[in-house]
């Protein structure tokens, strides 16, 4: 056991099951280990280094923005700020943004939006309380906090931590009509990740986000979007809805007349939560609230001392200045279709192995099969087997629940890394395919 795992079992809390390799340096899309094994790291974090490990410009940015201003508080205005809330007004549609500096705390901004919105749109004739309930699906991710873990769909993230806090409910994925039957009086907001990440990487169909919008509109309440890990370029829009939809955006143009693009989205949801990639492992999170809705949270209703600090915004427009510049939406793109005609090609000749592939971009779930013998019964979930031959062979990539691999590398990847990534995974599959 290296020293370092030693101090951890001494000193930090055991909340993870890590694996046993501890990381010492990267670059691009590789990373090192303390023996100086190389690995290709086709989880980028969990989707968080869009950009890959040790960035020039990135470096760059950090220095010379920490030389000058790291941080101020709210009560002052800053430039860094200003224009990275304008940025991704554009390339959403017309709103506001407020920064904090998690993908939790971002949705805990959505829940607040929600209850504020429920506290001020009741029809005062047959008022009787504020509405106050939001409802997720089954499969959901929303973050560690009591309220996340309230609007996450997972028993197991819930377990041993009750009372939950009030207000949630869950509904399957994916079902319009579960939604419909489930929405009371008492019904303030939707929320929902139009790619289902943790649990393994199931994105939302078209119609399904049309026919929230619509429910929502009927219904009069809000649609709130978490797009902490399918967002920010990585399924070649900007947010993944957009690419579920169609719409368009400005993933990959630069643009400053945002009122020109404005006519041309005929679909918004109220809200959406940011995190991960935003700052490309600086830590950065955001909402984006409908213009709508710009003022339901006013001054004195919400606060971060942290939020918007002038380094964590500089990184930002720096990582996607870089993504606009270099064209990563469209590598992103078509990166994720090579990966996923790749990956089918396995899943056709292997299907006892490999039962589906799932996900959009660079966003990708490989489902392996539930009945592969391969699986031994020990503490390991299947996913995690798998992952841990694939670091025998030099890679990293991420478990999701159950029999779910997830590739989530760095929009830059390379066609020659995406091809190693191939390579590596087919000699798991076989691996696996030789213990039927
Ligand atoms: C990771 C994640 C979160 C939580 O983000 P943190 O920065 O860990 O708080 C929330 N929602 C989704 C969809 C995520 O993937």
């Amino acid at each position: 056991m290296n020293n370092t795992r030693k101090i951890f079992d001494c000193y930090v809390l055991p909340t993870y099951s890590r694996f046993d390799i501890t990381l010492e340096r990267g670059e691009g899309s590789y990373v090192w280990d303390s023996t100086g094994k190389r690995y290709l790291d086709m989880g980028a974090g969990i989707a968080v280094c869009a950009l890959g490990h040790a960035h020039p410009e990135i470096a760059e940015t950090i220095a010379e923005q920490s030389r000058r201003l790291i941080h101020v508080s709210n009560l002052y205005y800053n430039e860094w700020q200003g224009k990275l809330a304008q940025k991704l007004v554009e390339l959403i549609g017309p709103g506001r943004i407020f920064f904090c500096n998690s993908g939790v705390e971002a949705n805990e901004g959505l829940f607040k939006l929600a209850r504020r919105f429920g506290n001020s749109s009741i029809p005062k004739e047959n008022a009787t309380s504020a509405r106050s309930e939001i409802i997720t699906a089954f499969g959901s991710f929303h973050g560690r906090t009591l309220a996340g873990i309230a609007a996450t769909g997972q028993e197991k993230i819930k377990k041993g931590f009750d009372p939950p806090v009030a207000g949630f409910k869950h509904v399957p994925f994916n079902d319009l009509e579960a939604m419909r039957e489930v929405i009371t009086e008492n019904t303030a907001a939707i929320l929902i990740e139009p790619i289902q990440g943790e649990s393994g990487i199931t994105v939302a169909s078209a119609e399904y986000l049309r026919g929230l919008r619509e429910l929502c509109n009927e219904r009069r309440i809000l649609l709130l979007f978490d797009e902490v890990q399918a967002g920010h370029f990585r399924t070649g829009a900007f947010h993944s809805w957009q690419r579920g939809l169609n719409v368009d955006t400005a993933a990959g143009r630069a643009s400053n007349e945002p009122k020109k693009r404005v006519a041309s989205f005929t679909f918004l949801p109220d809200a959406i939560s940011m995190a991960k990639s935003l700052g490309n492992g600086f830590p950065i999170g955001a909402f984006w609230v409908n213009e709508k809705y710009a003022d339901l949270l006013g001054p004195g209703s919400h606060a971060s001392t942290y939020g918007g600090t002038p380094l964590a915004c500089a990184v930002a427009l720096k990582v996607l200045e870089i993504i606009e510049r270099d064209q990563l939406a469209k590598n992103a793109t078509e990166l994720g279709d090579f990966l996923k005609t790749e990956l089918q090609k396995l899943h056709d000749k292997f299907p006892d192995v490999i039962s589906e592939i799932r996900g959009s971009g660079l966003m990708i779930g490989i489902q392996f099969s539930s009945d592969a013998p391969a699986f031994n019964k020990g503490d390991d979930s299947p996913a995690v087997q798998i992952i841990k031959r694939l670091h025998e062979r030099g890679m990293l990539a991420v478990p999701a629940a159950g029999y779910v691999v997830r590739l989530l590398p760095p929009l830059n990847l390379k066609r020659s890394e995406a091809e190693e990534a191939i390579a590596i995974i087919a000699n798991v599959v076989h691996s696996i395919a030789d213990q039927h």
